[in-house]
């Protein structure tokens, strides 16, 4: 269409100028001179014309397309993003408890025992008899047991702290901030929470409850040093009869705590 009224216009051009200018020249704008003037722009402006729009026309479809594809990739390296953002929290978390799993426990307090000032604590707890629990109520049981425990710890830290699973029914939080009173307190409130929860299984009640040992420290520390008091505390625990907590060497009375 476009190209159509382009030679048409092309053509109206060379024969207004042959009726003009001839005259002036002093010819006669007649015969062969105005048939060529009205052919020669039918044969270059037309097809001219209709290539030069149809190249237009390629050019702007594809210039659409390419932002169409733009925005597709936007769309898509804003999905990966996401995508990678989440792997990396799969990455580092317990897929039954929702706790940090072994390795991003440690590399946390790896990164804690360099940067920290004031006091800091850690607990292991450790379910009790949960082989028994299993083999009593199954391991779906035992699963859902799992997961009360690392609520009831997830409950009785504070805000600067975490928790993970470092092993199949072991457990350990980092309690930054946390002078050995505090730490007691919270290991009871895991305790208490553990021991009291009601989970059920067939009418019957899970019995459940964990063992527990705490070390503290002060300032940078040594993760492993901490950790190996702690995991001393936690089988003087499970010896003192479980459903305990040990700290130094020594059980503490819960009443106190
Ligand atoms: P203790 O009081 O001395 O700690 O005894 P325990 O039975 O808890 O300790 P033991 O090490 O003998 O058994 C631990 C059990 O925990 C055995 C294993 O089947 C169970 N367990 C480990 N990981 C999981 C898990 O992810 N889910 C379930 N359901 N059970 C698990
Ligand atoms: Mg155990
Ligand atoms: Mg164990």
């Amino acid at each position: 269409m476009k190209a159509a009224a382009a030679t048409a216009a092309s053509v109206a051009v060379s024969v207004g100028i042959v009726l003009l200018l001839v005259p002036l020249l002093g010819g006669h704008p007649d015969g062969p001179g105005f048939w060529m003037s009205v052919l020669c722009p039918l044969v270059i402006a037309g097809p001219a014309s209709a290539w030069q729009f149809q190249q237009s026309e390629t050019i702007a479809r594809q210039r659409d397309a390419l932002a169409l594809m733009h925005v597709k990739l936007e769309s898509a390296h804003a999905e990966l993003k996401d995508l990678h953002a989440d792997l990396q929290v799969r990455a580092r978390t317990d897929t039954l408890t929702g706790g940090l799993n072994r390795g991003a426990f440690f590399a946390n307090l790896d990164v804690e025992s360099r940067r920290n000032a004031g006091p800091v604590a850690i607990l292991i707890a450790d379910a009790d008899h949960f082989k028994h629990v299993n083999d009593t109520f199954g391991h779906l049981v035992g699963d859902e047991a799992l997961r009360r425990i690392g609520a009831a710890i997830s409950r009785a830290i504070g805000e600067r702290c975490w928790w993970g699973r470092i092993g199949g029914e072991e457990f350990v939080a980092c309690l930054p901030g946390h002078d050995r009173a505090q730490a007691l307190q919270v290991a009871e409130r895991v305790r208490r929470s553990v021991a009291s929860a009601i989970l059920v299984s067939d009418n019957r009640p899970v019995p459940l409850s964990v063992s527990i040992g705490v070390a503290c420290g002060h300032g940078p520390f040594e993760p492993v040093d901490l950790f190996r008091r702690a995991d001393a505390d936690l089988y003087s625990a499970k010896a003192g009869g479980r459903n305990r907590i040990v700290i130094d060497g020594r059980e503490v009375n819960s009443a106190a705590a």
